[in-house]
């Protein structure tokens, strides 16, 4: 079987490393370099922390299994340390608390912390005298999207597959059972198979194909499809895990750097219109950094991105053939680090004829069942 993956992001490149893996002659067409996309700008946390309702949890409560399972233990690309939650107002407590309540529900590991253990697994976190809800979840990590991709592209180029970089997919036929995949260079390539692990740019892909590929576009700075992150230089800061404090988020990003969210700031957020990395925006988050850790009154911003994310239309994955071209596997996720290892293995257990239960809800055709979609709205901190 020959199976063109169009995308080399972490999807894309889980897909390709699991066919192959199995045995398929695996084609891998990327327009830029494998990564350049959603997959260059991600938070990376894996985790199944408030994702409703119960199928999505299972599906990224299995993501997160699959990432152990396949790291198995600490890796250069997974660091599975857990992530530390605390809440001060009264609302965020609230919610916070209702969510620990579900996840121990569903077998999901939670911790409740004192303020020592807490300063045991993080010294350098400083958590308000009078916060009394310091919630731990063991389970959960957080990746290197570009080590993660670098061991996946490599699983895939063992296993046999080819990978084509700097090549764009332009047209999209069938052909006989299977498809014919040109390229931007003139090739014409025969496939049994194609899956389009596009991201962002899944329903322009789907388009070559005829088949709808309903995602949301950016059309407002802040709106759900946008969100700065802000990359630290190095820092003399003990950090080991991830962190989400009420006005930040924090995670180790490697030699001392650490990767910062602060998501009611996103509301100004525009592809075309990037911050310095000395301005006004990134000041409030070294502000605000200073007052979650201590020793870090030196940092600075060294990358200021506006990342965009692969967002379906209504805001779950998308996994499955498209219904009127069966040739075609179309995937499409805002989860998509968190999925990448289960989605590389599933999907091409799919390609091979088996069915994955964990899917049935996050297939195209609940777009074509004629209910409305409700669209997703951008989460703002502790609403989860
Ligand atoms: C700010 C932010 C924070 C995030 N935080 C998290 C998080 O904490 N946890 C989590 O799990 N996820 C998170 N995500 C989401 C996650 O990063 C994405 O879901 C994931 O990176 C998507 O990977 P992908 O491979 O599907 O897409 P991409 O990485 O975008 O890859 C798609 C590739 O397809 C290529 N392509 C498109 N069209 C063509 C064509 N015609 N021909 C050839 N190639 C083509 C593109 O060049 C691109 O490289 C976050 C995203 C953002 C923006």
């Amino acid at each position: 079987m020959h199976v063109v993956v169009i995308g080399a992001g972490v999807v894309g490149a889980s897909i390709a490393a699991g066919l192959a893996q199995r045995g398929a002659q695996v084609t891998v067409v990327e327009r830029d370099w494998p990564g350049a996309g959603t997959s260059a700008t991600s938070f990376a946390w894996i985790n199944s922390n408030g994702k409703e309702p119960q199928s999505y949890f299972e599906l990224n409560a299995a993501g997160l299994r699959a990432h152990h399972q396949l790291a198995g233990g600490a890796s250069p690309w997974f660091v599975p340390n857990g992530h530390l939650e605390y809440a001060t107002a009264p609302e965020h407590v609230d919610r916070l608390r209702g969510r620990m309540g579900r996840l121990v529900e569903r077998g999901y590991p939670v911790q409740e912390l004192t303020h020592q253990k807490a300063a045991a697994l993080e010294p350098d976190l400083v958590i308000p005298a009078d916060c009394d809800t310091i919630a731990f979840f063991p389970g959960e990590a957080h990746v290197f999207p570009s080590l993660y991709l670098a061991q996946a592209l490599a699983r895939a180029v063992d296993a046999g597959a080819t990978v084509r970089p700097r090549t764009e997919v332009t047209a999209l036929e069938p052909a006989g059972s299977g498809a014919r995949v040109t390229l931007d260079d003139g090739t014409v390539l025969h496939a049994d198979a194609v899956v389009s692990a596009a991201g962002r740019w899944s329903a322009q892909l789907g388009r070559l194909a005829g088949v709808h590929v309903p995602m949301a576009e950016f059309t407002d700075p802040g709106d759900v499809t946008v969100g700065y992150l802000m990359e630290t230089g190095p820092l003399p800061v003990r950090v080991e895990r991830l962190i989400t404090s009420p006005r930040l988020n924090v995670r180790p990003d490697g030699g001392g750097r650490l990767l910062l969210q602060a998501l009611d700031l996103d509301v100004t957020a525009d592809p075309a219109v990037v911050p310095a990395v000395a301005s006004e925006l990134a000041d409030a988050v070294l502000e605000r950094l200073r007052g979650v850790l201590r020793n870090a009154e030196a940092a600075d911003v060294r990358r200021l991105v506006v990342g965009q994310r692969v967002m379906p239309a209504d805001g779950y994955t998308v996994v499955g053939r498209a219904p009127d071209a069966e040739w075609l596997y179309v995937v499409a996720t805002h989860s998509g680090v968190t999925l990448a290892p289960l989605l590389g293995e599933r999907v091409a257990a799919e390609l091979f004829g088996q069915d994955e239960p964990l899917f049935a809800d996050f297939r195209l055709e609940r777009f074509l069942a004629g209910t409305a979609v409700t669209p997703p709205v951008p989460r703002r901190p502790g609403e989860q």
